[in-house]
């Protein structure tokens, strides 16, 4: 029989577990008994939506044997089982998440950890053994055996293997110099290995275990063979909350979702009454590195007294906390309620609405509490929340409000809304901000110097989405935002208007002329009395300022949008003294100079940059 080649990705998810740093090969172990239990789960759900209330649920196990004889470990689940072509399909290809993994991480060929960081799920087997041998039973389907020694491919045949369920066999590779594989079949090993990894498994992993006992009225000793249940089978989102240690909750993160680091903050939920449920939740430090792609599933783990109904539930999570990892159970959940049913629960929705505000109050606890974890927090998820606080038209704005950090030019460091309307003194009106590319370009802009001459505080927004989270939220505390570039910025007193009005009438038509000489490249030409040391900026209009025109431009169908600015200038630069006394001629040529700059201080592209180097030189 021919041999099938492994799917291009796969080949290379394998061949990385085959050369694996061999420090990390323990984890086949915890991987293929994560499998099992799942085939297990599924089994006795499929028997629950069947309506065979009377499955005996005792009966479900997971079985090591290691054979030294043979140089073998099988694993072995009395689980849902595949049939041939699902043997096919499910081994022959490995799940999409681990090709993420894989492509995210091989093109650094030195980073072997990805084992470490990602679940790699069966494939990890060939990290400990030369060959595998997979034995199938599902229920109404004829047994079957999968056989693979690695890269040159997999057999699929029809086999005679009773049980229903899986019987997985790992022929162990050869010990090296360095490296035991042999210690696999240890049984003090796999003991360890197991508690290690797969103590909360709810189903009882046995193993047949050789000891000795001082064999009756006499000192000599015998060896019997005991059949041992290794784990204790008890979640850890059952036990107390006292008896769970911080490194117990997140050694359970990392293994049960995959994760690489401790999480940022750990919740566990547990309540009692018209709503029972126990939820274990994490809020992570990073974003995974699937996070900001169609490939990462949010929605939390969701089990019905201890048994896992559904892997990414979404409707327990709001999409603005989409980064929270974890898992509910609840006693009052049917079995066999279906999974288009269960989405529609009422009991779910109220659920997910104490979780969510679980959530937040945890998150603003962090961030009054332990401000540096909060600011990494936000570094990985801010932008999330910012989201959350613009997204359906800011339905949940006010929710969200406090979450919000943003970069503050005075403080020189992210501050929550409050911390700023605290801060602000008597006499200021607004919430000021300004947006900009980089924080180096936003504390910088010419149009920012005059609130910033007043002593007020301005928030530095640097995200696309900043801005359209303030204009959203309009108000905090009831101080509106205002961005500095805002055309009524209302700083002044009655006289600087009048004064400053005064002037405008007497700029006219040398304003006009400056128009005319620029034409359709601009808007309109104003004074402004917003400017101190600089000569000229651009704003926009209509509601929108340059920044979000950029935003917008840079959406798809966003190139047509017009990119014309007008062009404010500063009455009070010495280079504007001396532009009245231009003729057309240069006068033309100073005001396309001043665009010009106007647009590199503002981050715009120019339509012409090689006439602007040239125009510099010829003035130089
Ligand atoms: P993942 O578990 O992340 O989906 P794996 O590579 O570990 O990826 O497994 C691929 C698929 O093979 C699983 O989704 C499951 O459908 C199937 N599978 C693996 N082990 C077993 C088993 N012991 N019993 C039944 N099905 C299994």
């Amino acid at each position: 029989m021919s041999k099938k080649q492994f799917k291009t990705e796969s080949k290379k998810l394998l061949d990385l577990m085959i050369h694996s740093i061999y420090t990390h090969r323990e984890i086949f172990l915890r991987e293929l008994i994560s499998n099992a239990s799942d085939a297990i789960d599924k089994r006795y759900y499929a028997a629950m939506q069947r309506g065979e209330t009377g499955v005996d649920k005792s009966q479900f196990e997971i079985r090591l044997e290691p054979n030294k004889a043979e140089r073998t470990l099988s694993i072995i689940d009395n689980g849902c089982g595949m049939s041939a072509s699902e043997l096919e399909q499910n081994l022959g290809t490995i799940a999409k998440s681990g090709t993420q993994a894989f492509r995210a991480e091989h093109e650094n060929a030195e980073d072997i950890d990805i084992i470490g960081k990602f679940g790699v799920g069966f494939y990890a087997a060939f990290m400990v053994a030369k060959k595998v041998t997979v034995y199938s039973h599902k229920e109404g389907e004829e047994a079957a055996v999968w056989e693979s020694e690695g890269e040159d491919g997999y057999t699929v045949k029809p086999a005679s293997y009773e049980p229903i369920g899986t019987k997985i066999v790992l022929t162990l590779k050869d010990d090296g110099e360095e490296e035991s594989y042999g210690e696999f079949l240890e049984a003090f090993r796999l003991e360890s290995l197991v508690k290690k990894y797969s103590d909360y498994v709810r189903y009882p992993i046995r193993m047949q275990v050789e000891r000795s006992r001082k064999k009756k009225d006499s000192d000599e000793y015998e060896t019997f063979v005991e059949d041992r249940t290794l784990n204790s089978q008890v979640p850890l989102w059952r036990k107390n909350r006292n008896e769970i240690s911080k490194e117990e909750y997140a050694r359970f993160y990392r293994d049960a979702f995959h994760a690489y680091e401790d999480p940022a903050s750990t919740l566990h939920i547990n309540t009692e009454g018209m709503l029972s449920y126990t939820a274990l939740l994490f809020i992570p430090k990073n974003a995974p590195f699937d996070f900001n792609t169609k490939e990462y599933k949010r929605g939390l783990k969701l089990y019905a007294n201890g048994v896992m109904i559904m892997e990414h539930c979404e409707e327990l999570l709001p999409e603005y906390f989409n980064f929270v990892q974890g898992l509910v159970d609840s006693p009052d959940l049917s079995l066999n309620i279906s999974r288009e049913l269960l989405q529609h629960d009422r009991q779910l929705s109220a659920i997910a609405n104490n979780l969510k505000k679980k959530i937040l109050s945890e998150l603003l606890r962090m961030q009054r509490e332990d401000r540096e974890a909060y600011n990494e927090f936000y570094k990985a998820f801010g932008r999330t929340l910012k989201f959350g606080v613009y997204d359906k038209f800011g339905a949940n704005k006010d929710f969200l409000k406090d979450t919000l950090m943003f970069y503050s030019r005075k403080e020189e460091k992210p501050i929550t809304l409050k911390e700023y309307v605290d801060a602000m003194p008597e006499a200021q009106k607004a919430i000021y901000y300004a947006a900009g590319d980089t924080l180096a370009q936003v504390k910088k802009l010419p149009q920012a110097e005059r609130v910033a001459d007043m002593g007020y505080d301005i928030l530095c927004l640097t995200e696309d989405v900043d801005e359209f989270a303030l204009r959203i939220l309009e108000s905090y505390q009831e101080k509106p935002f205002k961005s500095v570039s805002d055309p009524d910025l209302d700083l002044n007193t009655d006289e600087e208007k009048k004064a400053m009005e005064q002037r405008a009438e007497e700029a006219k038509p040398l304003l006009a002329r400056i128009k005319a000489a620029l034409g359709d490249s601009v808007r309109d030409v104003k004074l402004t009395d917003r400017l101190k040391n600089t000569a000229a900026f651009l704003s926009g209009g209509e509601g929108m300022s340059v920044e979000m025109f950029k935003v917008l431009r840079s959406m798809p169908n966003g190139a047509s949008l017009p990119m014309t600015f007008t062009l404010e200038l500063n009455p009070d630069h010495p280079v504007y003294a001396k532009l009245k006394d231009l003729d057309d001629e240069t006068l033309k040529e100073y005001a396309k100079l001043l665009l010009a700059q106007a647009k590199l201080v503002a981050g715009l592209p120019l339509d012409d940059p090689a006439a602007f180097a040239e125009a510099v030189l010829k003035l130089m």
